[in-house]
């Protein structure tokens, strides 16, 4: 079976998607420097998969901890791969690592720009060098403009407005040059992800933000569990169904099998590039994601309306037909699943990992 690099493998989306990986067949080798996730996200990970194939699962997944940046560890982790087992080495690379907070991005733009576009040159050039050509990048729906309407699809206007979103533009923009410059070897998918959320239906690996949450449903798994007081809801006059911002909240699981998907797709065709929303292409508003949550689990969430947030949109919800028709992929786990098993992961781990 095909050896995968994964950037960022311990992380949130890089859990889910290791574990298919795994489930799957695939060896992984998982790069991270831990920023912002934790070790046992990889290990609860091997403890999913062991009970599932009842066997030991350890020898197929390669932990090395690092940074992107760091270019001689990058060498390694290939070279390491061509030592083992059948003498082929990493064919495919996931690439989820990066800073991802827009605050903090906005607070300091260099760190982004060093981090996330330096990190990100430095990887395609050791896979350049490596022959290893097939990549599945972690892009953002953030990239879009923000004055449009209706389902965002692909074509949409690109127009970051901060920072994160910019380096995920940047980077997008060099893939499009790798694969124009040597276009008989490139195989390139740049995956924008809407708004994932939930988590293994196990309650062993979810979201462990650092600190206070930005986004909207840690911040409401966190007050269900009383550890904040009440949900701030940024705006009660958008254009929306009932004032609040809708979104297209996707279960983490459908996007991590949209990875192996991707990735497969990528491994059958022939050198190509391609921009793919990854979304279920419905929209919820925040009061709908608060009615859901507390139906499904029982519970209250106090909340308070605020002023608008800045940078936010009415509406934000993914034209997902192209990611349909190429990949075979469907998104069937539905807002009351996101519900349940993100009230579980955070039941079970209040403090996180
Ligand atoms: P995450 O922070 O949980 O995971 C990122 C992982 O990368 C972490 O484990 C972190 O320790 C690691 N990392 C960061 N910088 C690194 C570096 N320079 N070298 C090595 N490791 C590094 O984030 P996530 O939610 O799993 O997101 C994964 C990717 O998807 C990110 O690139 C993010 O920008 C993108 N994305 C996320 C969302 C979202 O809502 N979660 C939406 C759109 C796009
Ligand atoms: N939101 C909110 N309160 C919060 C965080 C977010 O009302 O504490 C709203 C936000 O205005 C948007 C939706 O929830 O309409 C999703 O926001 P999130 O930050 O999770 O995702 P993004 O805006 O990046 O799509």
């Amino acid at each position: 079976m095909k050896k995968i690099l994964v950037t960022g493998g311990a992380g949130f989306i890089g859990s889910h998607t290791c574990l298919v990986l795994l489930q799957k067949g695939y060896e992984i080798f998982v790069i991270d420097s831990f920023i912002n996730s934790s070790r046992k996200s990889l290990k609860n990970v091997l403890k999913i998969v062991d009970e599932e194939k009842k066997s030991s699962f350890s020898k197929k997944l390669k932990i090395f901890e690092g940074d992107i940046r760091n270019k001689e560890l990058l060498e390694e982790i290939f070279n390491k791969s061509r030592s083992d087992g059948n003498g082929n080495g990493i064919e495919g690379v996931i690439h989820f690592a990066g800073l991802k907070a827009v605050e903090e991005s906005v607070n300091n733009p260099f760190l982004y720009w060093e981090s996330n576009i330096f990190g990100s040159i430095n990887l395609f050039d050791v896979m350049h060098k490596n022959n290893c050509h097939t990549l599945v990048f972690s892009s953002s729906a953030s990239i879009y403009g923000k004055n449009q309407t209706g389902k965002i699809d692909e074509y949409s206007q690109i127009n970051p407005i901060n920072p994160y979103g910019t380096t995920k533009m940047v980077i997008e923009r060099l893939l499009e040059d790798l694969q124009r410059s040597f276009n008989l070897t490139w195989r390139i998918a740049s995956l924008r992800y809407f708004n994932p959320i939930g988590a293994h239906y196990s309650g062993l690996i979810g979201e462990s933000p650092i600190g206070i949450p930005n986004n909207i449903f840690p911040y409401i798994t966190k007050v269900a569990f009383g550890a904040l007081k009440e949900v701030r809801i940024f705006g009660d006059d958008w254009p929306t169904i009932d004032g609040t911002g809708v979104r297209d909240y996707i279960h983490v699981m459908d996007l991590a099998e949209g990875h192996i998907k991707t990735l497969e797709y990528l491994f059958d065709n022939k050198p190509n590039i391609i921009n793919m929303n990854l979304g279920t292409g419905k929209g919820f508003s925040v009061l709908e994601l608060i009615n859901t949550f507390e139906n499904v689990n029982n519970l209250k969430i106090p909340y308070v309306f605020n002023s608008r947030r800045s940078g936010d949109v009415a509406s934000l919800v993914a034209n997902n037909s192209l990611a349909k028709k190429l990949l075979n992929w469907e998104p069937n786990r539905s807002l009351r699943q996101m519900c349940k098993d993100g009230w579980k992961w955070q039941f079970k781990n209040p403090e996180g990992y």
